[in-house]
């Protein structure tokens, strides 16, 4: 815009009617080039531009479904603004890792969670015991003799853990167990004193979260918050909320962000061979979206590949772009940003740009709005033939004078004439147009690569179909309060997702992962992909 609130405001009719009537036309010409602007702006919604289809108004979203248009899984590029709506009903469970992030400015600055000096709270909830599992050394450590039932144990220390039971087939409902864990020591007659201690797997440079078997949190309990957050999208509290109330099992808002972040360092062990899995497929859809970190807003990155989802928190930059392509050879398909540009095998996302196309049509400028419909056209007219093409079988591809070359040659056609439009119109005055008839000839060959390789994807949907989940996600706990929060979600969420494509036992499967790493040894392997269907 060329006339902020303040020259408005000096544009009187007195002024204006004292300018000579030269100066008073090129003002004339200024103000309309500024009402074109600001109408195109408030024209723009869902189908037309990357506004979140929750921006509709009410009326208008009842026939939302009834819009045919390229652009209906369309990406939510998020509101900026998305934490600061509804976190004051989690304000007084302060101790969650996803509430308070927005801060605002007229609440004091306290930190979630127990306030230094103040009185601690031990575990008060008493819960009968449901078994006792003696854990007894098997064999002397000294002389490697083997223990048997004559040999006295003495119990030295041990700790409870609760767990969830899942129902067997044809049964119902879920059973909480309290195990007493014991440990101790049995002395052999060589003298030497044999003890047994709970599990602690060694630090890691990565993750501060502890990991081994002195937990209260049993795997499948751990498992059952990890499904509460990345499925159902709770909070930490409305978590903590329904274990008491259904399950009767009370814990402290720290104790279940503690295990959720130690499920992540549990499953981070399956990344190499979801990163394996990235590099093998043929095709990458890319995205990001924005991602609160405490404060600091950060972006959330999904990868989605053949029968395999990865995530990851980072800054929007070339180092994560590069951090999750690293070694892959396939073909990449990305929305516009820069960040892709040196990667050769790359497909631009049709959707954006026919969206983008669509609001010139719809543009105010006359000019803009012929350019935008002679594009809406092409990118309609193309996009048909790419089906058509499709539908060509390998074999007959090859024969000269076949549907196959006339639809190639025709293709060819209509991309050379939008791109003769693209060259008049890339001096436009109309900014928009402008940017539009830039952004194609910039990148020509990528947005049009798909002509040769019809069978390829046309638009990123399949990353914003994956990566909409966590912007939902997102806008309900608002992010995370710190960076082992991020990483612990982006790693559960890539596990869940992956197995989620890939089918099977996905909740034992977390169980399992958690249980297995607990005690020090290696994770599973993920189920092998689904066979494409043919
Ligand atoms: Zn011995």
């Amino acid at each position: 815009m060329y006339f902020n609130r303040e020259d408005l405001q000096q544009l009187t009719p007195e002024y204006i009617g004292g300018l000579p009537p030269q100066r008073r036309d090129a003002l004339i010409e200024k103000l309309r080039e500024d009402l074109i602007e600001a109408q195109d702006r408030l024209n723009q919604n869902p189908s037309n531009s990357s506004r979140p289809p929750s921006s509709r108004a009410p009326w208008d979203r009842s026939v939302e479904k009834n819009t045919e248009s390229p652009a209906e899984e369309c990406p939510e590029e998020p509101p900026k603004e998305c934490t600061e709506d509804d976190n004051s009903t989690d304000k007084q469970n302060g101790s969650s890792d996803e509430g308070n992030t927005a801060g605002s400015a007229e609440c004091p600055k306290r930190k979630p969670g127990k306030q230094k000096g103040a009185k601690g709270f031990g575990r008060i909830q008493k819960l009968s015991v449901t078994q006792t599992v003696f854990h007894k050394p098997k064999c002397c450590k000294g002389c490697e003799r083997e223990f048997d039932e004559g040999h006295q144990f003495h119990a030295k220390g041990g700790h409870y853990t609760i767990d969830l039971k899942v129902p067997e087939p044809s049964t119902v409902g879920l059973h909480v167990e309290n195990t007493k864990h014991v440990y101790g020591s049995i002395r052999c007659e060589c003298g030497f004193e044999t003890s047994t201690n709970p599990h602690r797997v060694d630090s890691d440079a990565e993750w501060v979260v502890e990991m081994g078997e002195w937990r209260l949190i049993g795997p499948v309990l751990l498992a059952f918050l990890v499904f509460l957050k990345t499925r159902m999208h709770l909070t930490v509290s409305k978590s903590r909320e329904l274990l008491a109330i259904w399950l009767g099992i009370s814990l402290s808002d720290g104790s279940i962000n503690t295990a959720i972040r130690e499920a992540g360092r549990a499953a981070s062990s399956l990344e190499p061979q979801l990163l394996e899995a990235l590099r093998a497929s043929e095709l990458l859809n890319v995205d990001e979206t924005a991602w609160k970190e405490h404060k600091v807003t950060r972006w959330f990155w999904a990868a989605i590949g053949d029968g395999v989802a990865y995530y990851t928190v980072g800054p929007r930059s070339c180092e994560t772009a590069d951090k999750i392509l690293a070694g892959f050879t396939g073909w990449l398909m990305t929305d516009g940003y820069g960040v892709y540009r040196h990667f050769e095998k790359r497909l631009r996302c049709w959707a954006h740009l026919e969206r983008k196309a669509k609001a010139l049509e719809e543009s105010w400028d006359k000019d803009a709005a012929s350019f935008g419909a002679y594009a809406v056209k092409t990118f309609r007219t193309l996009r048909e033939r790419i089906y058509r093409m499709r539908e060509i079988k390998p074999a007959e591809r090859s024969q000269e004078q076949s549907a196959w070359s006339q639809e190639q040659e025709a293709c060819d056609e209509d991309r050379l004439q939008l791109i003769m439009k693209c060259l008049d119109n890339n001096t436009a005055q109309h900014e928009a147009t402008r940017a539009f008839a830039v952004e194609i000839l910039n990148d020509h060959k990528v947005i049009f690569q798909v002509i040769a390789t019809p069978d390829l994807s046309l638009t990123n949907n399949r990353a914003e179909r994956f990566l909409r989940n966590w912007v939902i996600a997102r806008n309900m706990c608002h992010g995370s309060k710190t960076q082992e929060g991020s990483q612990a979600v982006a790693i559960l969420a890539s596990v869940v997702d992956t197995l989620r494509m890939r089918g099977g036992a996905l909740w034992q499967f977390v169980a399992q992962t958690i249980g297995l790493r607990r005690s020090g040894q290696a994770a599973p392997t993920l189920p092998p992909p689904l066979p494409a269907p043919s």
